[in-house]
């Protein structure tokens, strides 16, 4: 083990092996891997030395950073500080004002071409920018600035990958998303709101591991994360299968876990890993908790796929074989017809069923 690998610096910061092994293993399951490839991620980390990142904060909430910070396996502050050099994060970082310009300047002087950037929070383009600014720059200047120099960059959430809520109509400020404004950048994204840390953690491991990015779809999604329908993998489904729905918020459905896609679930048209991955430690995801997905990591959602309870709506032409690459939101009211076909199946299927459990009774 070298002294100045991610496990010394792990181990030195009272990580355990045991913990340190239950990490890899929760990567390689995150990026879709087969067990064995558990030692050559915990190999690979035992060796290698931490990535530089610089963190962009533009105009957001804060709500992605504030997921890393819950993040896990190990904890947080081991991720940042262990697994990744973070040089530059304005939420976290001690320096203030010029001192905090500098670092910024330095990590891009000093480590030109080889420094991750992370930017989270979407980016005005409106009137030259002007509706975000950080240190007398506009976050459309220091966005192409630092990215244009960036070995790669992630995107950190919806607003930063797509525009997000502050691309909604009537868009203000211009708010895009970074491929809109670095288009040259080598670009990752992580929609979602918030994205979920384990899926960035797992890219950076990806990289560090095997020396290049985790296979991508047509928009820069990692498939390992947004490979798969929300629906296909949800606890619910077989509820929904059973054509059993929870048809009003408190009812008995829903005090029994039934399916949420009456009450306009997006999952059936959502892709993402929540419902094998969840947040907070693997704690709960949305529809775990109770709520429909609303498809937060779709391109456009604010626009497109609310209002938040509407149920789908009924068109034809549904298959049920597709990926995120195909549906896109235009895709969505097909998607929506096959599953309401399905739902009334099911549903008429289990009225015909209880029907004939009548007749037999009588
Ligand atoms: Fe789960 Fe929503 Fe699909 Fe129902 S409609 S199975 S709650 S994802």
């Amino acid at each position: 083990m070298k002294d100045d690998s991610i496990y010394a610096s792990l181990s030195k910061r009272g990580v355990s092996r045991r913990d340190f092994m239950k990490f890899c293993a929760t990567i390689t399951a995150t990026l879709a891997l087969p067990e064995a490839f558990t030692p050559k991620i915990a190999e690979a980390l035992e060796k290698k030395q931490k990535p530089y990142v610089v963190w962009l904060n533009f105009q957001d909430c804060t709500g992605d950073t504030e997921a890393i910070l819950r993040a896990s396996n190990p904890s947080v502050a081991d991720l940042l500080l262990d697994i990744i050099s973070l040089e530059y994060h304005e939420t976290i970082m001690a320096p203030s004002g010029k001192a905090a310009d500098k670092s910024l300047q330095d990590i891009i002087k000093t480590h030109k071409g080889k420094y991750i950037a992370i930017v989270e929070g979407s980016i005005p383009t409106k009137d030259d920018g002007i509706y975000c600014v950080i240190g007398g720059h506009t976050a459309l200047s220091i966005a192409k600035e630092v990215c244009s120099n960036a070995l790669v960059c992630f995107t950190a959430g919806s607003c930063a990958a797509w525009g997000g809520l502050g691309s909604a109509n009537p868009n203000p400020t211009g708010a895009s998303g970074l491929q809109d404004v670095v288009p040259g950048a080598n670009i990752v994204n992580f929609p979602g709101c918030p994205m979920n840390p384990v899926n960035l953690v797992a890219a950076v491991v990806h990289f560090l591991t095997f020396g290049s990015l985790p296979a991508l779809d047509s928009r820069n999604r990692p498939l390992f994360a947004y490979g798969k329908r929300v629906h296909d993998n949800c606890e619910r489904r077989a509820h929904f299968d059973a054509g059993q729905f929870v048809r009003q918020w408190g009812d008995e459905g829903h005090r029994k876990g039934w399916c949420l896609y009456e009450m306009g679930c997006k999952g059936p048209e959502a892709f993402l890993n929540c419902p094998t991955v969840k947040f907070n430690d693997k704690t709960s995801w949305p529809v775990q908790a109770g709520h429909g997905c609303v498809a937060c990591a779709a391109d456009h959602n604010w626009d497109k796929v609310y209002p938040f309870y509407g149920r789908l709506q009924k068109v034809p032409g549904f298959g049920i074989e597709t990926t995120a690459d195909k549906i896109g939101l235009g895709l969505a009211a097909a998607a929506a017809a096959g599953v309401a076909g399905h739902a009334v199946a099911s549903t008429l299927k289990k009225d015909k069923e209880c029907s004939n459990k009548e007749e037999s009774n009588k």
